[in-house]
């Protein structure tokens, strides 16, 4: 199975795909993370897109289908793929076709998490996570149970993400409005989409998206 958590930023893509990774077995695809990693390496793919990550803007297409196509060609063709944050934009979404025809695969669902975006803001800049093993907090909702001290592992650095201030947020919102729901139409069309309500309990959505997923009825 092949499906896109599609939504704004903080609207909970990663967060309900690790629990299908968890859950399912499936592997997580996320252009964000892929493209952080290259950053942090300092390879070309992260030097290019270094500053538009900053600015909250979007990575040219060609650079995030071509690292797509790289990380599909990594993986057994039954191994079942979640697409989190990618594609953001028409042309994405025409590659992605091309490269799961390519390789015998098809997309099952498109899953777009609905939210409210001035809450986003608050959800967002909040967020931190531990240095050592991704554990996610959040300043209001979700402090670690010790002060400083991951509940998971026990570590005690905490990092935050530098385009998770207020006025990147402000624009990577405005680039998913212009640019990501437009892309909607496309599997609307094929009739693949599916809604949840993104603001629920995280539990919550996760169920809703379990029964997309097994074909249950909401
Ligand atoms: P994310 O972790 O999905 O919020 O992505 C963080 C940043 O990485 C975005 O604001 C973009 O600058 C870049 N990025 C991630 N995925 C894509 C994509 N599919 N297309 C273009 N830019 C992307």
């Amino acid at each position: 199975m092949n499906i896109i958590l599609l939504g704004p930023p903080g609207a909970g893509k990663g967060t309900q795909a690790t629990r299908l990774v968890d859950s399912r077995g499936m592997v997580q695809l996320s252009t964000g993370d892929m493209l952080r990693a290259a950053v942090k390496a300092g390879t070309p793919v992260g030097l290019q897109a270094k500053a538009l990550m900053e600015a909250g803007a979007l990575v040219p297409d060609e650079v995030v289908s071509g690292i797509i196509g790289e990380a599909l060609d990594a993986l057994a063709v039954d191994t079942g793929v979640i697409f989190d944050g990618y594609p953001r934009t028409q042309a994405q979404a025409h590659s992605l076709d091309a490269l799961l025809s390519d390789r015998q695969r098809t997309l099952d669902h498109v899953i777009e998490l609905e939210v409210d975006e001035n809450a986003l803001v608050e959800r967002i800049t909040g967020r931190f996570t531990c240095a050592t093993c991704g554990e996610g907090y959040h300043d209001s909702f979700k402090q670690p149970k010790v002060q400083g001290e991951c509940d998971k592992c026990h570590g005690h650095e905490f990092k935050r993400r530098p385009d998770d201030n207020e006025e990147t947020v402000r624009t990577r919102m405005a680039e998913y409005r212009a640019k990501t729901a437009p892309i909607l139409p496309i599997y609307e069309a094929r009739n693949i989409v599916s809604r949840v309500d993104g603001m629920a309990d995280m539990e919550e959505v996760a169920m809703a998206i379990a029964a997309i997923l097994d074909g249950k009825p909401a």
